[in-house]
């Protein structure tokens, strides 16, 4: 496997996703993730995204998803001319980031990350590259100097993530599958959430507030719309979504995969085993089909859901912390109508 994706992938890429652009109504993004893709260094980067902005008009985002160790104003130039937004991943506070996130030297990443940061947000262009934060929920760290941090860093937006993990191996920081850690520390973020006038947006807590009002997203992991995930491997490879290898070795891969380079993506994504792998999405565990929040928590992410032997066929290793959520944000919301009829 190439550790870096050659030119001539790029241009297979660029070339596929022009043919899907012009073949469905449907629009997609484009996100660039790794392990960490500016890795790629400059020219290359320049060289991929020149032609990912020549086949795909800006009504089709890209977005690069980094650590933001390797943030230059170099790199901001080249995702600024070609209308690419960079998002960070930080999971809080010096202490809480470096617990897990870990650079080559062994150390926690944090003050490089917030350098990076740093220079994104002085950019010309920052407000169209400064694509918000993303962050990995440590559920033993405090909601609220986490948020706190987070305005500090002035970010525009910051998304937050539940951690890997199933029914067979439980989600760092959950002692049980009813136990309910999670939901418990997304309450209290909803809490400081809802009572900032002045609040830093929350992508997670305002798309749930959203359906919770009869709205719609079409977000992996969330309401019953259908999303789908593809993923081009740096060899070409079309792969499921990465994050299903923690259910089980190969989850992520297609049994007969094609590689971008052989032109063949719109006969890929008709066929049945793509298909099988979109209707993934929807949840099929009876508790789930009979819930009545379902069209907010949607059953959770695919890989969320996996416990060896019954495979996919659960309710999020969430249920207890989503069903504990929502249950507040409900109430939350009650409160306020009832304050401002
Ligand atoms: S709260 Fe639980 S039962 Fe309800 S949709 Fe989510 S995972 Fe399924």
């Amino acid at each position: 496997m190439e550790k870096q994706m050659t030119e001539s992938t790029m241009v297979a890429i660029a070339k596929s996703l022009a043919e899907l652009a012009d073949f469905q109504n449907q629009k997609f993004s484009i996100v660039l993730h790794g392990g960490e893709p500016l890795l790629i260094g400059a020219k290359k980067l320049d060289f991929l995204l020149s032609l990912l902005r020549d086949s795909l008009n800006e009504e089709y985002p890209i977005s690069i998803q980094t650590n933001g160790i390797l943030i230059t104003s170099e790199i901001l130039d080249i995702c600024s001319k070609n209308r690419t937004s960079v998002a960070v991943s930080i999971d809080g506070y010096k202490e809480i980031n470096d617990r897990f996130r870990i650079g080559h030297n062994n150390k926690g990443t944090f003050d490089q990350v917030v350098k990076g940061i740093d220079i994104l947000k002085s950019h010309s262009d920052h407000e169209f590259l400064n694509a918000g934060l993303l962050a990995v929920i440590d559920p033993s760290s405090d909601a609220e100097k986490i948020y706190s941090f987070f305005k500090e860093l002035e970010a525009p937006s910051v998304d937050f993530l539940y951690k890997d993990g199933n029914h067979t191996i439980l989600p760092l920081g959950k002692a049980t599958v009813n136990s309910t850690e999670y939901g418990e520390w997304m309450t209290k973020l909803l809490n400081v959430y809802l009572n900032d006038k002045n609040p830093l947006p929350i992508r997670i807590l305002d798309d749930m507030l959203k359906v919770l009002l009869g709205g719609t997203v079409s977000k992996e992991g969330m309401g019953i719309t259908d999303y789908g995930i593809a993923i081009i491997d740096t060899n070409g490879v079309i792969m499921k979504n990465d994050t299903l290898k923690s259910s089980f070795d190969g989850a992520d891969k297609f049994k007969k995969p094609i590689n971008i380079k052989d032109g063949k993506l719109l006969d890929f994504i008709a066929s049945k085993e793509f298909n099988e792998y979109r209707q993934m999405q929807r949840p099929s565990s009876e508790k789930c089909l009979d819930c009545p929040i379902l069209d907010i928590c949607g059953g959770g992410m695919i890989l969320h859901r996996w416990k060896d032997g019954a495979q996919f066929n659960n309710p999020s290793v969430y249920c207890s912390d989503q069903q504990l959520l929502v249950e507040n944000m409900s109430q939350l919301i009650s409160k306020f109508y009832q304050v401002n009829a």
